[in-house]
């Protein structure tokens, strides 16, 4: 049944349908879990051809891949069993001497892996303000440097960076660029279409949208030497995904469109808002005019500007957490990218050594009633800055 009956429609429509052209046996619409661990050999003894056994290969994980690789328009994908085993899989594909430019600040948990990693394994690791395409260019080492890293919209402080230049340098110099775009999805952003070379994301969040999945994705341009080093890395220390992880996480695919619409909408009102509020310094939010990258923004994510925001609360670090602690709508808890809002006040999170302000708050809109986030927000930062 595999006659690509959905080729051609919109991301929408493929989404919608979760690229699933029906189950062969049954006429299924809805892909079955296939749990099995090993996979038998043909009369010939030739290996199965969905693969052999669950750690090199998942049918279920397939149509994942198969869907991601459409919605982003890549060459192939690889689903992982976190965000964190996909994005490490791609530096670990570096061999010891290359050099790796890793954008600062971006998602502190891959930062403080890649630093400790590159030290121990003699990768030489050198951090941008990617921002800033002069800084980029003054760093990048022809021929040595491997891989630049960003992450936009990145965290916490919400910064654009701008993906076509970074891939104009890094492909001058013979590196790849890599792009975590958990926060824009591929509703919102299509970096391989900027020029970048591999995609990554945290699919924990909103690929999979009901904060039930820890997963990971990677999509390439190309399915070249690296791509092959990436994959073979991925069977070999088992971060593949699991079975039953990968079939929710298609089932969230199915709604990803009208989810981010949605939280994208209510947060561009909630950031209008907001940023008229007395109890706020700034919103940080690249939807918003007086963003410094607001125009890059408005070029690279045609689909809008995303459910991410950070405010800087007018008050001390003590007064950010009160606001957090006096909310009742938004769930003081980490991550992003679900149904439910989210709140955190990100210093408390990330650690006294963050460089990032200490009275700033990260919020991940969800889906619900937007004035009821507003008025639970208006009583907290009352409440907490009185
Ligand atoms: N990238 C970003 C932008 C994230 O926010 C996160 C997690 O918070 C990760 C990567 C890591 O993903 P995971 O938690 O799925 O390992």
């Amino acid at each position: 049944m595999r006659d690509r009956r959905n080729s051609g429609v919109t991301p929408e429509s493929l989404a919608a349908q979760g690229g699933y052209e029906g189950d062969a046996e049954t006429g299924a619409v809805v892909p079955p879990v296939h749990a099995a661990t090993t996979f038998r050999r043909g009369e010939d003894y030739g290996p199965p051809p969905q693969g052999d056994y669950l750690r090199n290969a998942s049918p279920t994980g397939r149509h994942v891949e198969e869907l991601l690789t459409r919605l982003e328009g890549a060459e192939a994908g690889l689903v992982f069993a976190s965000g964190m085993a996909a994005a490490t899989a791609v530096v670990m594909a570096l061999r010891p001497g290359d050099h790796l430019l890793l954008q600062d600040p971006l998602y502190w948990g891959f930062r403080g892996w890649a630093v400790d990693f590159c030290r121990d394994w003699g990768i030489e690791l050198e951090t941008i303000d990617a921002t800033d395409l002069d800084d980029v260019a003054s760093k990048i080492r022809p021929g040595s440097t491997k891989l630049i890293w960003i992450e936009t919209p990145g965290n916490p402080v919400m910064q654009v960076v701008d993906i076509a230049g970074l891939a104009e340098i890094a492909h001058q110099a013979g590196a790849r660029l890599a792009v975590d775009s958990t926060m824009a999805t591929p509703v919102l952003q299509r970096p391989l279409e900027h020029g970048a070379d591999i995609v990554m994301h945290s699919a924990t969040k909103y690929l999979n949208g009901h904060s039930d999945v820890l997963a990971g994705a990677l999509l390439t341009r190309q399915a070249d030497d690296f791509w092959q080093r990436i994959e073979q890395h991925r069977s070999q220390t088992g971060a593949t995904l699991g079975p039953f992880e990968a079939w929710l996480l298609h089932r969230g695919l199915r709604t990803l469109f009208v989810r981010v619409r949605q939280a994208t909408s209510t947060a561009a009102w909630l950031a209008n808002q907001l940023s008229k509020h007395a109890g706020v310094e700034a919103v940080l939010y690249p939807g918003r005019p007086d963003h410094p990258q607001h125009d890059l923004a408005l070029r690279q994510m045609p689909g809008g500007f995303g459910a991410m925001m950070s405010l800087l609360v007018k008050g001390s670090e003590k007064q950010a957490v009160d606001v957090v602690r006096a909310c009742r709508v938004f769930v003081p808890a980490t991550s992003l990218g679900s149904t439910e809002s989210l709140i955190e006040h990100r210093p408390t999170i990330e650690g006294s050594d963050s460089p990032i302000p200490r009275n700033l708050i990260r919020l991940s809109i969800g889906l619900e009633d937007r004035r009821d986030l507003f008025v639970d927000l208006d009583q907290a930062l009352r409440q907490a800055l009185k």
